[in-house]
């Protein structure tokens, strides 16, 4: 991927979290503590302040850069879990992925995250929408199809009881809303897959 190219993925992520964050605040409202959009909001444009040093490093560095930025900048518990998805992703993606050495490599991140946040599909999180967009990946989906099964897997999450992290303290009363980080996620599915089209 040139330089230019990961630069614009950064950027695209970033617009599209800085546009969505009082809607992804207000989610959290309804089922957490209220901060998912100030916390993506304040890890991507800490990504973005330093995207041309990481798109000047190879693919794989500069996932893992990225990663490692989120990690420190985002904070609460979906921090770790995006560092975690794109530490690994730049760990298992070959300098110049195919779409095979895509899937496979998301395959692996999407396993890193479910071990870091002992959880898997189907608990309302993030992993929903994650999952099937690495389902569709494998199975050869155009770039629409996969923006399109992200959206529809985040309003997937709304009949869902949330499992893990805050919202799952609701228990029963979390259901009915959007998992925010499912909804953060499908954003930048959208974001990153029109930026590499
Ligand atoms: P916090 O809940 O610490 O305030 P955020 O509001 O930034 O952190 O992120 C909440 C999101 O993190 C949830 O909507 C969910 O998608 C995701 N999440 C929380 N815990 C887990 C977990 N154990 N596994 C996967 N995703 C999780
Ligand atoms: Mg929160
Ligand atoms: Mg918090």
């Amino acid at each position: 991927m040139a330089a230019s190219d990961f630069s614009r993925m950064i950027a695209a992520a970033a617009d599209t979290i800085a546009a969505h964050a009082e809607e992804l605040t207000a989610l959290d409202q309804a089922i957490g503590d209220g901060d998912h959009g100030l916390n993506m909001k304040r890890g991507f444009e800490a990504v973005r302040a330093e995207a041309d040093a990481f798109a000047a490093k190879p693919l794989p560095e500069a996932l893992k850069a990225v990663g490692t930025k989120l990690v420190m900048t985002v904070g609460g518990a979906s921090g770790p879990l995006f560092g975690t998805l794109f530490m690994t992703l730049g760990k298992d993606l070959p300098a110049a992925p195919d779409r095979n050495g895509l899937t496979a490599a998301l395959g692996k991140a999407i396993e890193a995250v479910a071990a870091r946040g002992k959880s898997q599909p189907g608990q309302k999180t993030m992993l929903d929408v994650l999952q099937p967009v690495y389902e569709a990946l494998a199975q050869g989906r155009t770039t629409s199809e996969i923006v399109n099964a992200a959206d529809k897997a985040a309003e997937a999450t709304v009949p869902m009881k949330a499992l893990r992290g805050r919202a799952s303290f609701l228990g029963e009363r979390s259901i009915g809303h959007m998992d925010p980080g499912a909804r953060s996620t499908a954003l930048l599915v959208r974001a990153v897959a029109e930026a590499i089209e």
